[in-house]
């Protein structure tokens, strides 16, 4: 696994703004969603992610003061870069790749969820660690950091709609179902199945592959996961990204028919007994609500407008899609393919909008853009505005934390176990 990302802190916050002060091509759909930022549906809000729906108990984040609500954007840039300065090493803000140019600007470091909470790890003197990503991503970097430190979501509502895909008690029936369907298969000296958890999905799972034999893994190193887990398992039970799974399963030769889906609150998953028996790989019915939208004809129009470009697309892309791109792989991997392309080229890119806008502006030489002309952001990373993260700082200088992620204790350990083995497993 990369831990290549990118390092903004000897970048001042003006360089920052200046670099990454980017525009969207005329085409696509606005990256500014917020005609009010401060409300928080029934739904994940405007976004690619808006018409999921939010599952029970889902966090909500109570009123900040009004004064937030009131700045304006050069009021709020002057507090959050006056917290930051006299936060200094106390705190590190950490921006996911998907995050909105806004927030991004004031992040330590930019990258993908687990690169991230690893490089908040380096900044010994970090009290606070400040996620502007959703809430997986702020309970993954609590597990991983230190007790005395401090987790901190600027917006308690920023979820992600796939990991939200995938509940507790749902992957629980579901594994109980399947143990008691091949319990009484020949004992071959492996696991009848295997979980494995993809990188976005709660603590509370992570802890249940850890528990349960399995581990995590992330867009970069799903296909040596699953080959960890084939090792040591007949199938796997993979969750919550179906596309994934499928993606990296069907490139490892595994047949469709050997991957069906698992559809929650269904018995057996919808399936039949003889088709989860013949399983290689059990897909949840999970997906990403951003990558979901890019398809094939999509691509034969980039094809057709502009000859001889490279289409690269995240694998929580469909199927379908990955078949027609020339390459598909994680953002580390396409931030890394645009960086080592020596030739001017066009890029049609199938990943989120704030990541693509960010390549474009970082390589002019390149003609970079979204695959998808009407694509929206990640509406739920887009709740970070930035009027939470002058609240969050702010609490921070006068000594309060707020908004803390405390993944329990109980959940910990076994999470940390689901962890370290996919960082032990070798391709
Ligand atoms: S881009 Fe998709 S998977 Fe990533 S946080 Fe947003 S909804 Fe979740």
């Amino acid at each position: 696994m990369s831990t290549q990302i990118t390092d903004n802190a000897n970048a001042s916050v003006a360089q920052n703004i200046a670099r990454l002060n980017l525009l969207a091509p005329e085409s696509t759909c606005s990256t500014d969603l917020a005609s009010n930022p401060w409300d928080t549906p029934a739904g994940y809000g405007p976004g690619a992610s808006q018409e999921d729906s939010v599952p029970a108990g889902y966090p909500v984040q109570g009123s900040i003061p009004e004064e937030y609500l009131e700045a304006s954007d050069a009021e709020l840039d002057t507090r959050i870069i006056a917290a930051k300065e006299t936060l200094g090493d106390r705190a590190v803000i950490l921006g996911h790749f998907y995050q909105r140019d806004e927030v991004v600007k004031y992040a330590d470091f930019v990258g993908d969820s687990f690169q991230l909470a690893n490089a908040a790890l380096t900044r010994d003197k970090a009290e606070a660690i400040v996620f502007c990503g959703v809430h997986f991503m702020a309970e993954t970097a609590d597990i991983l950091s230190r007790e005395d430190q401090s987790v901190i979501l600027p917006n308690l509502a920023a979820g992600c709609s796939m990991a939200d895909m995938a509940d507790g008690p749902s992957v629980q029936k579901c594994w109980e179902e399947l143990t008691a369907l091949y319990a009484d298969e020949a004992d071959d000296g492996r696991m009848p199945v295997i979980p494995v958890t993809y990188m976005n999905c709660s603590a509370e799972l992570k802890a249940f592959v850890g528990r349960n034999g399995g581990l995590v893994c992330t867009s970069s190193n799903a296909a040596t996961v699953l080959e960890w887990a084939f090792e040591r398992g007949r199938r796997v039970l993979f969750f919550p990204d179906q596309h994934l799974g499928r993606n990296t399963a069907k490139a490892m030769g595994i047949p469709l028919e050997q991957m069906p889906m698992w559809t929650p609150r269904k018995e057996l998953g919808g399936n039949e007994a003889d088709t989860l028996l013949d399983a290689k790989v059990i897909l949840w019915h999970g997906f990403c609500s951003v990558h979901k939208r890019f398809n094939p004809a999509q691509i034969a129009k980039a094809r057709e407008d502009f000859p001889g470009v490279r289409v690269i697309v995240h694998p929580e892309c469909p199927m379908e899609v990955v078949d027609a791109a020339d390459e598909a792989g994680s953002t580390d991997y396409i931030q890394k393919a645009i960086a080592a392309a020596t030739e001017p080229t066009a890029f049609a890119v199938g990943t989120e909008i704030n990541m693509v806008n960010r390549l474009a502006a970082q390589y002019p030489q390149h003609n970079i853009f979204c695959l998808d002309p009407v694509i929206c952001p990640c509406s739920t990373m887009y709740r970070i505005h930035p009027g939470y993260l002058a609240w969050v700082l702010e609490e921070l200088v006068a000594g309060r934390v707020v908004n803390q992620i405390s993944v329990p204790k109980e959940q910990q350990g076994d999470a940390k176990i689901a962890l370290e083995r996919m960082l032990a497993a070798k391709p």
